[in-house]
């Protein structure tokens, strides 16, 4: 195996953390990207990796996206991440859990946890009991805090209409047919919003029945999940899995617009010149879905209420139109821009 230095995916992070505890099983990697605007804010993911080396790489690219997705997001923080390595049977106990709470104590805040894939709030609140560098708590009633989905669903709202607004020249969604890719968290806050707007709306999940529960609601139409990357349609909503930008689905793409919440949603770099070099208007996924981070954020730092985090989510379209502007100016592609951007926020431009 390669030394940690020489990965691929290793930039010049700052702090890899290596946890093991002998009592309760637990194995977990802690990585800090940068701390140059904060403490590394980002999840702990509680995941089964077929080989250790996969935890290590994606311990280092998640750490490194919290870092650029928090400085565009505004935020005083830095970019972190934990994967804890799950067994074959995903067991998790309280000692576990606990176990991983000393650990991010341990580091004095150069750290601060979440939630991520594999860990819930139950989980958060047994993690709390061991530090003070965490935040996704329940809320209190009144205070920011809790489920960060409706709130990424927001500032994803925003950035599909300030994406129509560049490419289509329309201040409104009213008429405009709307496809969307999931219909979780994020794409039904999505919809409802478009929907109440006047747009036309078109659903697919790989559960039909939530995609079918969706459609009724916002009086929309049920897609194969299969059909939704090639619809034709004014927005493509990417709003389940990443990597789904690709070499073939961007030559199938039937829209001016990609906006969408999914992580990770270009399967490559190249992707990013492929879908720009169509003309197709793409919004940078971790500056649009960035809604959520920005309630953790408010509720870990207490600087500010419910309105705050509102208006802190309102400023994701002019984010937006800073990386379309540059990206026009300069013809480079927009995912490309806004990396560029984040690594000046942090100091490594
Ligand atoms: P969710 O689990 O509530 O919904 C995801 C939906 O996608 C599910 O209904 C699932 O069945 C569906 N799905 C999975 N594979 C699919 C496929 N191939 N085709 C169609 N549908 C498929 O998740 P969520 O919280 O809404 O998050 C959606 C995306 O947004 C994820 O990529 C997530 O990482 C990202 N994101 C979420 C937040 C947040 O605050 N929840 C913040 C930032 C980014």
């Amino acid at each position: 195996m390669d030394s940690l230095w020489d990965l691929p995916d290793f930039d010049e992070h700052e702090l890899v953390h290596f946890v093991t505890d002998r009592e309760s099983g637990l194995k977990a990697l802690i990585a800090v990207h940068s701390t140059h605007l904060g403490p590394g804010a980002g999840g702990c993911r509680f995941w089964h990796y077929a080989k250790s080396g996969d935890a290590v790489r994606d311990v280092l690219r998640l750490s490194r996206g919290m870092s650029y997705k928090n400085a565009m997001a505004g935020l005083p923080m830095g970019g972190g991440k934990a994967v804890i390595l799950a067994d074959a049977n995903r067991t998790k106990t309280p000692e576990m859990l606990a176990a991983f709470g000393r650990a991010v104590e341990g580091l004095g805040e150069r750290y601060v946890t979440a939630e991520d894939v594999g860990i819930n709030v139950a989980d958060m609140v047994a993690i709390s009991k061991q530090t003070r560098f965490i935040a996704g708590l329940p809320a209190e009633a009144g205070a920011v805090g809790g489920d960060p989905g409706p709130h990424t669903s927001y500032g994803v709202y925003l950035g599909v209409v300030a994406a129509v607004r560049r490419a289509l020249g329309k201040e409104s969604l009213a008429g405009l047919h709307i496809a969307i890719q999931g219909a979780g968290s994020v794409a039904s806050g999505l919809a409802r919003r478009a929907a109440k707007d006047g747009a036309r709306i078109s659903i697919a999940d790989i559960d039909p029945a939530r995609a079918q529960a969706l459609a009724d609601e916002v009086g929309g139409t049920v897609v194969a999940p299969e059909s939704i990357l090639s619809i034709h349609a004014d927005v493509l909503s990417p709003n389940a899995l990443g990597a789904i930008l690709d070499e073939s689905s961007i030559a199938a793409l039937n829209v001016p617009v990609v906006a969408g919440g999914a992580n990770n949603q270009l399967a490559t770099p190249a992707d990013g010149d492929r879908i720009h070099a169509r003309g197709i208007l793409y919004a940078p996924d971790y500056v649009i879905n960035a809604g959520g981070i920005i309630n953790v954020s408010t509720e870990y730092l207490k600087d500010g209420d419910e309105a705050k985090v509102r208006e802190r989510v309102e400023r994701i379209p002019g984010r937006l139109d800073q990386i379309w502007d540059e990206s026009a100016s300069t013809d480079r592609n927009p995912a490309a821009v806004a990396d560029d951007m984040a690594r000046r926020l942090i100091g490594r431009g």
